[in-house]
């Protein structure tokens, strides 16, 4: 493509998201596509050649490449802790703690493994490998076990009770590593919940962490994929809560200053945040001669190729310099205020307007949770019923053997007209499944 060509694709693209936008009422929720569908709209595939030395191009393996690049994920990752009410402790600034973006919340998780088998193996060297397991919920994502299998470990889920709202609780957390003893197994990783993506449930940090004192080989991470930015309203800020994210645990003597248990050591909430980026250099620095540089081995600049999986890196940092630039702290505040708005609404609207519905648990966030009548077959055939239909989407989900519908709210375009006329859809996909079911 030349210049002339590639100012042409350049307007039509943004003459195509203008278009997009004007008219996004018009299109399905859920497209109308079958797999391979828009493999067969790219065109014929055709040589391209990568040419490194165009004015345009970024290479960030390391600081040298593109200190703009590596200081503003610094700068706006900084900015996010504030905003998240996390402490200085967790903050680029004094290059102790650092803020890192990575690919996705499942990535983060298999970056953390990989530093926490580290701190594990230098605290106890030799561990065999198959004795050592990373832990979890049954309410944690599926990417604790995804991270398990691709480190090759075995993921121990804890139980959790309708009773606790499907949070872990330190008894909880206490029983399980006095049973793993017994095993001859040895967790290096617990992965805490913030905003489970079944119900929202939020594990109990601060009884995790009076746990985890005793245990101080045991490294903490919290998986705030979704739940983390509403941290940054202070209406749904417990401050006890962030008290235990914050607090620090007084580190054991002998066991050097890796080693320090009762506190979190790492979070992320698709940005992600470590206490003590030495945990994870030491465990991913390889630097061959081609990426030395003289203000790297001085310690004076970040290299974020030692903090994450890949080498080269995307100017990320720029679309969170961007919206919080554009939208403002206040403004980013109000998109999430909207969100839990609408979500009350639809809860209000559902509970009042549908009959045998039920709240499966109570509304966190902008997340809603129901069922149908204590009736698991009616529930999934609601939502086999709304697989089909292209106007809406609806996740189901099952906790504690039940079967549930989640709905949430997460798009700036969604308005109160929109979450009304997804309960009248609903009203009417519930109706049709009652049939289903009693034919
Ligand atoms: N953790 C939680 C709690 C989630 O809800 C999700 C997404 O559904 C993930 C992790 C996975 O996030 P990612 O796609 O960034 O890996």
């Amino acid at each position: 493509m030349d210049r002339e060509q590639f100012r042409k694709a350049g307007y039509a693209a943004v003459d195509r998201i203008c278009d997009y936008f004007e008219n996004i009422e018009s299109y399905d929720v859920v497209p109308k596509v079958q797999p391979g569908d828009i493999a067969k709209l790219i065109g014929a595939s055709r040589t391209g050649s990568t040419r490194t030395s165009t004015p345009t191009s970024l290479q960030t393996f390391n600081w040298l490449c593109s200190p703009a690049c590596t200081e503003l994920e610094s700068k706006v990752t900084d900015w996010v802790a504030k905003l998240l009410g996390l402490d200085q402790s967790w903050c680029n600034e004094g290059m102790v703690g650092a803020g890192v973006i990575q690919g996705s919340a499942s990535e983060s998780v298999i970056t953390v493994c990989i530093a926490a088998r580290e701190r594990f193996l230098r605290l106890h060297p030799s561990t065999p490998f198959s004795d050592m397991v990373i832990l979890g919920t049954t309410q944690t994502h599926s990417l604790g076990a995804k991270a398990a299998l691709i480190l090759g470990f075995e993921f121990v889920a804890i139980e959790t009770r309708a009773e606790d709202e499907w949070a872990l609780r330190g008894e909880a957390l206490e029983k399980a590593l006095r049973e793993l003893k017994e095993k001859q197994k040895k967790p290096f990783i617990l992965i805490a919940t913030l905003g489970s993506t079944s119900t929202g449930a939020i594990d109990n940090i601060a009884e995790i962490t009076s746990v985890t004192a005793a245990h101080p080989s045991l490294f903490l991470h919290i998986d705030a994929a979704w739940g983390g930015v509403f941290l940054s309203l202070p209406e749904c800020r417990d401050e006890s809560f962030l008290d235990a994210i914050n607090a620090r645990a007084v580190k054991g003597a002998e066991e050097g200053a890796i080693c320090a248990g009762g506190e979190v050591h790492s979070f992320c909430t698709n940005l992600h945040k470590i206490r003590d980026r030495t945990l994870l250099t030491t465990a991913l620095d390889i630097t061959p001669p081609f990426l030395r540089t003289a203000q790297a081995s001085a310690g004076l600049v970040t290299d974020y190729r030692n903090m994450s999986l890949s080498l080269g890196r995307r100017f990320r940092s720029l679309k969170i310099w961007w919206t919080l630039r554009s939208y403002g702290v206040e403004g980013f505040r109000r998109h999430l205020r909207r969100l839990v708005e609408l979500a009350e609404v639809f809860e209000r609207t559902l509970g009042e307007e549908v009959k045998g519905v039920e709240l499966f648990t109570k509304r966190r966030f902008s997340l809603v949770v129901f069922r149908l009548e204590q009736a698991n077959t009616l529930t999934r055939t609601l939502t086999t019923l709304a697989a089909a239909d292209h106007s809406l989407m609806l996740t189901p989900t099952t906790v504690g053997g039940t079967e549930c519908v989640r709905v949430a709210v997460g798009s700036g375009f969604t308005e109160e007209r929109h979450v009304r006329g997804l309960v009248g859809r609903l009203q009417v996909l519930i109706g049709q499944a009652r049939e289903a079911v009693e034919k």
